[in-house]
């Protein structure tokens, strides 16, 4: 598998580093073949360079627009060295193997960036350069291909570890580099000409997915909006069918998201769960012994924010849950499927939304997630963290009971889908109190502990739902407030990152109040 390099196409418009990789190659006894400025830099430096128009038998035409692509070279590129008629064809045909490919594209981004006007912009879209990318990076079993001046040195250094030769796993990376950056090229190439054309902007970009719908409008009325799909057909609202209701919103789209992705985490092997969200927030999340008794429990946390909720299921829906999810307004129903009944029960209101999936999507799916800033986008690892029971640091005199403990890791999960600053009361499998996206952690705790009052206000009950509750904190207290906020409340036990300068002013509070504390040594910020 180890691949001796005998020959090589350079075709390199930045020039950088060129000479230098030549001649070392060239001490390697690589035969260097050339297009014609790197031909003749090349040469100027005393190389011995063939030139590739001599492979081809023509000369490179139409201001370059022709020079290489030709089947002497992409059936150098292409040919599958150990398939019998590949090599018959070569053999046939006179076509010689090509072990490395050496290409840098037409500058096309360096020219829009130029503001160059735009018959230069299109002149220096690359043609031969991509597709020699595309089949070399194709034939990563035989062949290396180089696109980035940063790896010449990576290069040299596989070929001298190996006698000359490059090992499989080096050239695969490569191969997938090179996809990249034809894929980026292209999409350079997309945006400018959108631009060009003055495409609106949801449809001007190329992502990596597929146009799913243009969506009427985005989160206010005046911005443009549309849905794609990212390939991976992974379980999800991207992927749900859509049984009946009006056309999703962008904002329904992102509720349900949140949602279904929240009650995910709950596996339906340890019994239903339910999620409601607003505006990409939890305002109710409950397990129950059956899936309307989740239901039931979720929706009491907060029967006002529920109103024009979005509802996730983490098992199919039943006719009884159904039946009580039609008692109020609601604007979406995510479930992995439905009993016939319960949908008969969903047919009777037209306008609410029902998506069904195949199955739930996997929290622990480690994809990447993106956030446009001004100039640049943001890239990150999706939050799939967890912490194991046995992972959790008591730091209090009093440890949680199992009780205590089940509901602190119920109340762990469910602060994770919470805009930071996130607070979360939870009682007996289901929050009783949720403070999202406040400013500073104490008033997160205050928005949670007035939640739970007025739950106690709805349902009529003689005291605050949060007195004896389980308290998540999604990052650490920076001071001893917040959770001295939470113990006035009622809660008896936390759970938090830990990590605080003042840990042990934290630490002394609870005690001090006689709550139990568990540190999780994980954070989930959520912005
Ligand atoms: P050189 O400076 O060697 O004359 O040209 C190098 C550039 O030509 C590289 O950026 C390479 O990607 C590009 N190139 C190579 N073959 C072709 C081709 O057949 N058509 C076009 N348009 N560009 C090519």
């Amino acid at each position: 598998d180890l691949l001796p390099i005998r020959r090589a196409l350079i075709s390199v418009s930045d020039k950088t580093g060129l000479i230098d990789l030549a001649k070392a190659l060239s001490d390697r006894g690589v035969e260097l073949l050339s297009t014609g400025g790197s031909a003749k830099a090349m040469r100027d430096a005393g190389l011995d360079v063939k030139d590739v128009a001599d492979v081809t038998g023509f000369p490179e035409m139409m201001d370059g627009r022709v020079k290489t692509l030709h089947p002497n070279v992409h059936g150098g590129l292409l040919a599958l060295r150990d398939n019998e008629q590949h090599v018959a064809a070569m053999k046939e045909h006179g076509i010689a193997g090509i072990d490395l490919l050496v290409v840098n594209l037409y500058p096309f981004e360096a020219t829009v960036a130029a503001g160059a006007d735009y018959d230069t912009c299109i002149e220096n879209i690359d043609i031969g350069g991509p597709a020699m990318i595309r089949a070399a990076a194709k034939n990563a079993a035989f062949v290396n291909v180089i696109v980035d001046v940063e790896d010449y040195d990576k290069l040299l250094g596989d070929m001298d570890q190996h006698d000359g030769a490059t090992c499989p796993k080096f050239r695969r990376k490569l191969s997938q580099k090179a996809y990249a950056r034809t894929g980026a090229y292209d999409a350079a190439v997309s945006t400018w000409m959108a631009e060009q054309l003055e495409l609106e902007a949801p449809k001007r970009r190329a992502f990596a997915g597929e146009l799913k719908q243009t969506l009427r409008y985005g989160e206010n009325s005046h911005q443009k909006a549309a849905f794609y799909t990212d390939g991976s057909g992974r379980p999800g609202v991207a992927t749900a069918t859509q049984l009946q209701g009006k056309e999703l919103s962008y904002n329904n789209i992102n509720d349900t998201d949140a949602a279904f992705e929240l009650v995910s985490e709950f596996d339906p092997a340890n019994g239903p769960a339910v999620a409601i969200i607003k505006h990409a927030n939890p305002c109710g999340v409950a397990v129950g012994a059956t899936l309307v008794d989740a239901y039931q429990k979720a929706f009491d946390c907060d029967r006002t924010s529920a109103f024009g909720g979005i509802v996730a299921l983490n098992q199919p829906l039943d006719v009884e849950t159904a039946k009580k999810i039609v008692e109020i307004f609601t604007e979406v129903v995510i479930a992995p499927g439905a009993s016939e009944e319960a949908k008969e029960v969903f047919a009777a209101k037209k306008n609410l939304r029902l998506l069904l999936t195949d199955g739930l999507p996997d929290p622990r799916t480690p994809i990447t997630t993106y956030k446009q800033v001004a100039g640049g986008v943001l890239v990150q690892d999706k939050d799939v963290g967890t912490v194991a029971a046995d992972e959790l640091k008591v730091v209090t005199k009093v440890a949680p009971t199992d009780a205590q403990m089940a509901d602190l890791q119920f109340a762990w999960k469910v602060a994770k889908h919470v805009k930071s600053n996130a607070i979360v009361y939870v009682k007996g499998g289901a929050t009783v109190g949720v403070g999202a996206g406040q400013m500073s952690r104490l008033d997160s705790a205050n928005v949670a502990a007035s939640k739970a009052q007025r739950m106690a206000d709805a349902l009529g009950l003689d005291e605050s739902p949060a007195k004896g509750s389980a308290v998540a904190s999604d990052a650490f207290f920076p001071f001893a407030d917040g959770l001295l906020e939470a113990a006035a409340a009622g809660g008896t036990c936390v759970i938090q990152p830990g990590g605080s300068m003042r840990d042990e002013e934290v630490i002394k509070a609870a005690d001090d109040a006689g709550l139990a504390m568990v540190f999780t040594g994980m954070r989930h910020f959520r912005h």
